[in-house]
């Protein structure tokens, strides 16, 4: 019997490689926990079971797959079967891993739970009255589920670290521009990153060489500096780690995550880390506005070309163009993106935009630099993930600053086009809670180095408390 929640992917290739499981006895493992566990997750749009000899993954709704139906969680894009596969479908593809299937998200990845989505909410499966975060919900639930042994999220302001956080996995966003974004359905181009979720920093370390690098497709991209190393051992001596005190103390932080992270701090002493408290003063305070600002103003340029001509939804109107866009659209989009294109488009439009948009990006460069300036300091800096574990369904539901809120921790170093990780780090009423790990540009390989002598030292038991 293949133990699905306890498999690792490197587990599973280790299953392949000795012949101990074939590839299609290895995703059948995986298509019967979907089967017996997903009716209640709803980790998935869409299953498709795919057959071969590599270990299988799960795409999030937003990364297009040549053949197979790709939603983004919205009814806009009903009906949209891509002619051809995104750089990184296509890269683990190249490597041979088969595609389970697309997991839910967010609307077009605007939200923080999961519950945007247009076809219904992802539970938490460490408690199914509880979201697992998002929005690579789906993503996240599948791996902490035993749904998939890993899978691929979308992360712009936080969108993979908080999932990974409140599902008590292991989640990467990378640097920007070492994934590619060809095939992604575009939210903010200037944040958008492929990520991994995985059960461990390991797992995380082996998906990220599988994707990174640079696409002709992408002209953002770039080669990695270094190959992705993959990490072993415990020992931290040397390594200059930096607790900004804002993102550690700020007001909303749950007491029981603070402890959880305070403890992994001292443990990161113990394994030979220097740790000292420093400050990010105006990241903190001005990050989530400069986002909320660059975000909508680049989601509402994207989302024009979803006109109900070219792909997708298409309103029955008896009318001319402009009235078939408009009722295209006023179908198509949920109330989260709606939101978004009316708040980018005023943040952009003439008069408003020195004010907003311009000033947003003046913002971004100060936040930028603040990080420089702690990176001539601190190899890495630390912080909860998410300021609460998992909350109800419903319980942000209906107030959207409520929810913006989630991504206070996740979206400073994104706006710095940063990398950061998540990893668990113990539990606060029996719930996962993250602790997120930041690095300088291209420093991918010191957060797996850390985030995984982290892990080995914490020993969190990945596996839901109630599925054990
Ligand atoms: N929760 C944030 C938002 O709603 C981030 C989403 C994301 O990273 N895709 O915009």
């Amino acid at each position: 019997m293949i133990d699905t929640l306890r498999l690792t992917a490197e587990d599973a290739a280790g299953l392949l490689e000795r012949g101990e499981a074939s590839g299609d006895e290895l995703a059948g493992a995986y298509l019967d926990a979907i089967e017996a566990r997903d009716p209640e997750l709803h980790a998935y749009l869409h299953v498709v079971g795919e057959q071969g000899e590599g270990v299988p993954i799960a795409h999030k709704d937003v990364i297009t797959t040549k053949g197979i139906p790709t939603t983004a969680g919205s009814k806009i894009l009903l009906g949209y079967t891509p002619v051809f596969d995104s750089t990184v479908a296509a890269r683990c593809k190249e490597a041979g891993l088969p595609i389970l299937g697309k997991t839910n998200l967010d609307e077009l990845a605007m939200g923080s739970s999961t519950e945007n989505s247009a076809f219904g909410p992802t539970r938490n499966p460490w408690d199914p009255e509880r979201v697992p975060g998002g929005s690579s919900g789906g993503s996240a639930a599948a791996v902490a589920g035993g749904l998939a042994p890993w899978a691929l999220g979308t992360d712009t302001g936080g969108s993979v670290k908080q999932p990974a956080s409140l599902c008590g996995v292991v989640g990467l966003r990378p640097t920007y521009g070492t994934v590619s974004r060809y095939g992604i359905v575009a939210f903010a181009s200037s944040l958008d990153q492929v990520g991994p979720l995985t059960k461990t920093v390991r797992d995380n370390a082996r998906l990220y060489e599988i994707i990174a690098g640079q696409d002709p497709c992408d002209s953002t991209t770039v080669e990695l500096p270094e190959p992705v190393a993959i990490p072993e051992g415990e020992d931290l001596t040397g390594v200059r780690i930096g607790v900004p005190k804002e993102m550690n103390e700020a007001e909303g932080i749950d007491p029981g995550v603070s402890a959880s992270v305070n403890a992994a701090i001292r443990l990161a002493e113990e394994l030979g880390a220097d740790v000292e408290e420093t400050s990010l003063p105006r990241s903190v305070d001005y990050g989530l506005a400069c986002y909320y600002l660059v975000a909508p103003a680049e989601a509402s340029s994207n989302l024009a070309r979803y006109d109900g001509v070219r792909y997708g939804h298409r309103a029955a109107v008896d009318g001319d163009l402009t009235a078939l866009y408009a009722r295209t659209r006023w179908e198509g989009f949920g109330a989260e993106p709606k939101r978004r294109i009316l708040l980018g488009t005023y943040a952009l439009s003439a008069g408003y935009y020195d004010a907003y948009y311009g000033q947003a990006q003046k913002v971004r460069t100060v936040i930028a630099r603040e990080h420089a300036a702690a990176f001539e300091r601190f190899d890495v800096l630390v912080s909860p993930t998410s300021p609460t574990v998992a909350f109800r369904i419903g319980e942000k539901a209906e107030n959207p600053l409520a929810m913006y809120l989630s991504d206070l921790l996740t979206i400073p170093a994104n706006m710095a086009g940063l990398p950061g990780l998540s990893i668990p780090c113990g539990l606060s009423d029996g719930l996962p809670v993250g602790l997120q790990l930041i690095g300088p540009q291209f420093s991918e390989n010191a957060l797996f180095r850390v985030g995984h002598a982290l892990e080995r030292a914490l020993g969190f038991d990945f596996v839901p408390e109630r599925l054990r």
